[in-house]
C-alpha cells in the first residue's frame, strides 16, 4: 500500500516539478502529453467494451464512426511515442513509464478495435467517453490560450489544487445522466401543470438567432438572482462557498461546485428556455456555449477588452466575483451581460486592476472533493461572507 502512495506521490511530483525541470527539452511535456493521451485513449477504449454502461447515447453515432476509431488508434500510438521521448529526455522515469504502462494496458484490452463485450445498455450509466472528450476538448482549446495570454504567467499547468478541480469534472461528467435528468425535472412539472400553448407556439416562430439571444437573456436573469441567493441566504452560501474557495483561477476552477449546486442552479436557469418552448437548435446552442463560456470567465486570461467588457462578462469581470479583497465581496452575479449588475447595483470592474488573491479569507473551506461534499452540512462551517 505504502508503495502505491510512494508511486502516486512521485508521480503527482513531477507533474507538479518546478520551472526548472519543466523547460523544453526536459521530458515533461512530452511525459505529460504521453500520459494523459494514454489515460484518455485507456479510458475511450473502456466505453468501447461496455458502451451500455460507462459511453453517453449521444455518442453512439460517433462510436460507429471509422473516423473515431482511428482517433483513438493515433491518440494511443502519440502516447507511446511521447512516453518513450520522455524516457529518452528525461533523467526521471516516471512519466514516460506510466504513459508507457496505460497505454500498453489500452492496446492489451483491445485498443481502438475494441467491440463491446456487454450489448444494451443499462438503467444507470456513466459519462467515461464524455469526461475525456470533455477535458481533452476544453483543456486543449484553454490551455494553449492561457500560456499565451496568462494573466498570471507564473502559475503553472499543475496548480495548487488542480487535483480536487479536476475530480469535480470526472464527477459532473460521469453523473450526467443522473444530473441531466434531475435538472429537467422542475421545468417539466411545471410544463405539465401549465402548458402555455399560445405561448409556445409564438415563441417557436421567432427567428433563431432572436431565440438564442432571448435565452440569453432568460437564463442570465435567472441566474442572478438564484447566484445573488446563494450569497445571500445563508445556507445557501454554505454550498456556494465550495465555489468561492478555489485560490487558482483558469479553465478548470469554474468545475468546482457543490453537486447540489449544480442542480439548483441548472433546474432553475433551463426552467424558462424549457418551459417557453424556443426551438431545439438555438437550446442546443445556448447549451455548447454556456459551457463554454462558464469555462472562459474563469479562465487565467489577462485580455483587456475595454469595449466588449461593457457588453459582456470577461474573464476579468468574473474574476473580481472570486476576489479575496473587501470591495470583490457580493458583486458580479451575472454570468452573460453586465448590465444586470448595473441595474440592480452589484456592478464591480475597477479600471486597471485585477483582484489581489482569489478565494475566501481565511481559507476555510477544506480540501478534497468528499470533504467539500460534506462542508455544507457541518454544523459550524466557519465562513461567513455577508
Ligand atoms: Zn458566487
Ligand atoms: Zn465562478
Amino acid at each position: 500500500m505504502s508503495k502505491l502512495k510512494d508511486a502516486r506521490m512521485k508521480l503527482r511530483g513531477e507533474l507538479e516539478a518546478p520551472p526548472a525541470l519543466r523547460q523544453f527539452g526536459s521530458g515533461w511535456i512530452s511525459g505529460v502529453l504521453g500520459l494523459v493521451l494514454g489515460v484518455a485513449g485507456l479510458l475511450l477504449v473502456l466505453s468501447l467494451l461496455a458502451p451500455g454502461a460507462l459511453a453517453i447515447p449521444e455518442t453512439e453515432t460517433l462510436r460507429d464512426s471509422p473516423w473515431y476509431r482511428a482517433a483513438i488508434h493515433f491518440t494511443l500510438i502519440s502516447a507511446f511515442a511521447l512516453s518513450a521521448l520522455s524516457l529518452v529526455l528525461r533523467p526521471d522515469r516516471t512519466l514516460g513509464t506510466c504513459g508507457v504502462a496505460v497505454t500498453l494496458c489500452a492496446a492489451l484490452i483491445g485498443g481502438s478495435q475494441a467491440t463491446a463485450q456487454v450489448s444494451g445498455r443499462m438503467p444507470l450509466f456513466f459519462g467515461v467517453d464524455f469526461f475525456v472528450l470533455n477535458v481533452l476538448f476544453t483543456g486543449f482549446l484553454f490551455i494553449p490560450l492561457e500560456r499565451i495570454f496568462a494573466h498570471r504567467n507564473k502559475q503553472p499547468i499543475f496548480r495548487e489544487e488542480w487535483r480536487e478541480d479536476l475530480f469535480y469534472y470526472l464527477v459532473s461528467s460521469l453523473m450526467v445522466q443522473v444530473l441531466t435528468f434531475l435538472t429537467f425535472l422542475p421545468a417539466k412539472s411545471i410544463l405539465g401543470i401549465a402548458p402555455l400553448t399560445g405561448v409556445r407556439v409564438w415563441v417557436v416562430k421567432l427567428p433563431i438567432v432572436m431565440q438564442f439571444v432571448v435565452i440569453m437573456l432568460l437564463t442570465d436573469l435567472v441566474q442572478y438572482w438564484v447566484h445573488r441567493a446563494f450569497h445571500r441566504v445563508p445556507w445557501l452560501w454554505k454550498f456556494h462557498s465550495v465555489h468561492h474557495s478555489a485560490r487558482s483561477m483558469d479553465w478548470m476552477a469554474g468545475a468546482r461546485m457543490h453537486f447540489l449546486e449544480i442542480l439548483a442552479l441548472r433546474s432553475t436557469t433551463v426552467i424558462p428556455m424549457y418551459v417557453l418552448g424556443f426551438s431545439t437548435a438555438p437550446m442546443n446552442t445556448y447549451v455548447f456555449v454556456v459551457y463554454l463560456y462558464s469555462t472562459f470567465v474563469h479562465a487565467n486570461l489577462g485580455w483587456r477588452f475595454p469595449v466588449i467588457e461593457k457588453i459582456l462578462v470577461t474573464p476579468r469581470f468574473h474574476h473580481w466575483h472570486h476576489g479575496i479583497e473587501e470591495e470583490a465581496v457580493d458583486v458580479n452575479f451575472s454570468i452573460h451581460f453586465p448590465f444586470l449588475d448595473r441595474i440592480f447595483g452589484t456592478y464591480h470592474l475597477p479600471k486597471d486592476h485585477w483582484p489581489s488573491e482569489y478565494g475566501l479569507p481565511g481559507h476555510p473551506v477544506p480540501l478534497g472533493y468528499l470533504s467539500q461534499l460534506k462542508y455544507p452540512f457541518r454544523r459550524k462551517p466557519k465562513t461567513s461572507r455577508t
